[in-house]
């Protein structure tokens, strides 16, 4: 069992996958970064999921860095050992199958919500789907962090900040707490969180537990079914 620091970076874009890492609780945020310094979030991970699954795809770097959003617990398997697993295992290829399939409708959906959705609706979009993981509606997100994760400036996440306080969507935000209101944030975001929710739902049936089961007992020991 590890600890998932608040704002650890637990693998960077570049880097070759050394561990697969299963948050017991907290979330994550996976994130691409330009040449120029510009960031913005792809997908958000919980309990639901993995990171570093996608290094059984092939031997490559990864392309994606992973920040803690929300500091939690997590399970930590060398990827070495993780990957002869699932290659012994159809329990657990199904499980992780179902995983990246699920990760792959997110970068989809989150493509086109990043091209076509208002700022202030991805704002909302985002701050739910760190709430879903973290099953409380208080989020210790920063301006800063907000800003990484939607690729804009601080002073358009402060104007957006305002207006979903006005909103009622955000209750308050305070050193760098922010506690929402979830029924009104949900009226301020665009489709795309419910339709993430619905396809990670469809893909986990009894919101993934089951699934995650199959890959992680509970004692974090990596077991050849
Ligand atoms: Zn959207």
């Amino acid at each position: 069992m590890i600890a998932l620091e608040q704002d650890a970076i637990l693998s960077r874009a570049g880097d070759d996958i050394q561990y697969v890492i299963f948050p017991h609780s907290g979330a994550i945020s996976l994130m691409i970064e330009m040449a120029d310094g510009h960031t913005v979030a792809t997908a958000a991970i919980g309990r639901e999921g993995a990171v570093g699954t996608l290094s059984v795809l092939g031997p490559s770097p990864s392309a994606i860095t992973a920040v803690v959003r929300a500091a939690g617990t997590a399970a930590r398997i060398p990827a070495s050992r993780f990957h002869t697993v699932f290659g012994r295992s159809p329990a657990i290829r199904s499980a992780v199958q179902s995983h990246i399939r699920a990760m792959l409708i997110q970068f989809q959906l989150g493509a086109a919500c990043n091209a076509l959705h208002p700022v202030q609706a991805r704002m909302a979009r985002w701050l739910l789907q760190l709430s879903d993981r973290v099953d409380h509606d208080v989020l210790p997100l920063t301006q800063q962090a907000l800003s990484q994760i939607l690729g804009v400036r601080r002073t358009t996440v402060t104007l957006l900040m305002r207006n979903l306080r006005a909103r009622g969507g955000i209750r308050s935000d305070r050193r760098g707490l922010i506690e929402i209101d979830r029924t009104r944030l949900a009226r301020a975001a665009c489709e795309c969180h419910r339709v993430m929710r619905l396809e990670a739902e469809e893909v986990f049936p009894a919101t993934s537990d089951r699934s995650r089961a199959a890959v992680l007992p509970e004692d974090g020991v990596l077991s050849l079914e």
